[in-house]
């Protein structure tokens, strides 16, 4: 999704730019580090939302541009990603 999003909106052609790609890292930081483990819902439907207040509005806006646009192109993988932004954190 980040990559999708770099290529169109930073020219990021092969490699992500240095913003997506210091985004990229640190939302694996934070999935290593999620409080949910297993049982972790889509970041955008957490109700703790662990991002910094600026990344989380960088992820927000991958989110809004690339998650519509990749059905056409992934439509087994858009239809995975659909379904567990369904999926709310356990227990809710
Ligand atoms: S936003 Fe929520 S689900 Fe995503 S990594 Fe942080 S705590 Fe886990
Ligand atoms: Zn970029």
């Amino acid at each position: 999704m980040i990559r999708l999003y770099c290529r169109d909106r930073h020219d990021g052609a092969s490699d992500l730019c240095g913003e997506c790609a210091a985004l990229l890292d640190y939302a694996r930081q934070r999935l290593v580090h999620c409080r949910y483990g297993v049982d972790k819902p889509t970041c955008a439907r957490c109700p703790v939302h662990c991002y910094k207040p600026v990344l989380r509005e960088q992820i927000r806006a991958v989110m809004r541009y690339s998650g519509p646009r990749m059905a056409p192109r992934h439509p087994v993988l858009a239809a995975a990603h659909l379904l567990d932004r369904r999926r709310a954190p356990a227990g809710e």
